[in-house]
């Protein structure tokens, strides 16, 4: 069966909206950038659906002019938009917040003869009358709208906020909105406002909100904490009769984001928009891929599917193809398998005390500003253990979050540890990831000795995959006696830790996409390595014979 390339002409509106809202959206909102910036924003066809669908107002929707409906007026009490990698979700999003903030966003009852919105008389400059057909629904503004543009990371929310600020720089909204770096104050309302918000506002994030635009929730998950956002911001959203809206990729059907959630739920009242391409494409065959770009793409004329056939083949270069998969063929594409099946890591639980003076040898992974920095130590008989350091008998854990030490790795701390270390145990070797730290490799070697502080490159694809191949055996394998200490971090890091597949069976080790960390894992990974060649190379230190003193 040939599939023909659906166009504008399925959306077929035949139910009642609020139709002034795209009009609204199209007369006060700006293309945000680019050569044709501070044009009209103009609707693609499957913007303006969906958009519609969110505004779609129930039939039996009723006037009550002293109380009237706010988001029960509605069909729908939250949409969910998944489309391909710059196909102008944000920007679409943005006209959302801007007509939730101070356009005709809320049911108010159905227009008679010679009903009509003014502008001028909505504290709007710009002129603009929309006269309704008599039976259609017709739009108000909230009194005090609340808004919420949320995002896992700061840099993210500028996929909706940045396109935000510009539609009010360049066009009428700007009578209407004063634009913050963190927040937006909503004109001639009394404590209306647009807020910026990520899983770190928690004290914001409980509060009372109209509206709520939530970006990229395909990687909003429970172990970055943002599956509890969504719950925390819907539960606000109805205190307020509120409604919401999620924006996408493709999810990954492995990590259960947010946004799988949400596609899987069984209810009603959730506008869902996801137009996946054809089943008989592959994505992985060239000639079906351009296919499955046009047909994704179809609707966003801004888009050169070139370019998107461009850079779909570079993130396929650089072996994932199921991200590619997901970001431009708009496939829930399955990514990265987990590396360590968390429960044999849990079984391997075996704490104990490792006194000083014990033959150890130790893996160090290095970061600066973004990346945790880690040592692991181990000992000869396979316990792998995260060391403590700290005058007068303080034990601080040898792994360093930068957010918790003012966005940067504290060096000066990581050194005093290896300080400490190289006294308290008998090191007898190290292995040590270079970048960022190579002045301090070069300075422990020259110190502690360069037999034993080895630089060991965790970016050598083939030697990192057999060090991540030893420790999966001996976690993994009934006869290995190898334990750990249940260092949480370590074991938080090691069920981050995933597996990308590369060409002939191999892989290398990446971080998961919602953003969690992996450093501890790589750290164990190469402190194992360091055991095991020691081992091997018989450089463990006789054991000192014990004395035996007989008195007689
Ligand atoms: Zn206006």
């Amino acid at each position: 069966m040939a599939t023909r390339r659906a166009d504008a002409d399925q959306f077929v509106v035949d139910f009642p909206a609020l139709f002034i809202a795209v009009d609204w959206i199209e007369r006060h909102c700006r293309i945000p950038d680019g050569f044709r910036a501070g044009r009209p924003f103009e609707m693609y066809p499957w913007q303006a659906w969906c958009t519609l669908n969110h505004y779609r107002v129930r039939q039996d929707a009723e006037w009550i002019p002293d109380d009237p409906l706010m988001g029960t007026a509605f069909y729908y009490r939250r949409s969910q938009i998944i489309a391909p990698q710059k196909t102008g979700k944000g920007p679409w999003s943005a006209t959302g917040v801007a007509l939730e903030a101070v356009g005709p966003a809320l049911f108010a009852g159905w227009a008679g003869r010679d009903d009509g919105w003014v502008c001028e008389d909505q504290g709007c400059g710009c002129g603009w009358e929309y006269a309704y057909r008599p039976g259609e629904a017709m739009g108000m503004r909230w009194p005090t709208p609340l808004i919420q543009i949320t995002a896992f990371a700061e840099d993210q929310t500028d996929n909706i906020y940045r396109p935000l600020k510009s539609m009010v720089r360049l066009g009428p909204l700007s009578d209407l909105l004063r634009v913050g770096e963190q927040f937006t104050r909503i004109i001639g309302t009394e404590e209306g406002r647009i807020d910026v918000v990520t899983s770190s506002a928690q004290a914001r994030l409980g509060n009372p909100v109209t509206y709520v635009a939530q970006d990229e929730t395909g990687i909003w998950t429970a172990q970055n904490k943002m599956i509890g956002v969504a719950d925390t911001q819907r539960r606000g959203l109805a205190g307020m009769q509120g409604r919401g809206q999620e924006t996408t990729n493709a999810f990954d059907p492995t990590q259960k984001s947010q946004a799988q959630l949400t596609y899987q739920a069984k209810a009603k009242d959730i506008f869902k928009f996801h137009r996946p391409p054809p089943k008989h494409l592959k994505y992985e065959v060239k000639a079906n891929r351009r296919k499955i770009h046009e047909f994704v793409y179809r609707g966003s004329t801004h888009v050169r599917i070139e370019s998107i056939d461009a850079e779909a083949q570079e993130l396929i270069d650089k072996g994932d193809l199921a991200q590619a998969e997901r970001f431009f063929g708009n496939r829930m594409a399955a990514g990265a398998g987990v590396w360590m099946d968390i429960e044999a890591w849990k079984a391997r639980k075996a704490p104990r005390e490792v006194p000083d003076g014990t033959a150890i040898v130790l893996g160090f992974d290095g970061s600066d500003v973004d990346d945790w920095t880690a040592i692991r130590a181990e000992t000869e008989d396979g316990y792998q253990f995260t060391p403590t350091y700290g005058l007068a008998g303080l034990k601080v854990p040898t792994i360093w979050d930068p957010a918790k030490w003012g966005g940067q790795v504290p060096r000066l701390e990581v050194g005093a540890a290896v300080k400490e270390l190289m006294t308290r145990f008998v090191i007898v070797r190290m292995y040590l990831d270079p970048p960022y730290w190579t002045t301090e490799a070069d300075a422990w070697s020259a110190e502690y000795g360069e037999k034993k502080v080895i630089r060991w490159a965790t970016a050598r694809p083939l030697q990192m995959q057999a060090a991540a191949e030893r420790l999966h055996t001996d976690v993994t394998k009934a006869e290995s006696a190898w334990s750990h200490d249940g260092c949480t971090t370590t074991e938080a890091h090691v069920e981050a830790t995933h597996k990308l597949p590369r060409p002939g069976g191999r892989y290398v080790l990446t971080k998961p996409e919602d953003g969690r960390k992996i450093d501890a894992s790589i750290t164990s990974i190469i402190c194992h390595e360091a055991a095991g060649d020691v081992t091997a190379a018989k450089l463990w230190p006789a054991k000192t014979r014990r004395r035996v003193v007989v008195r007689g």
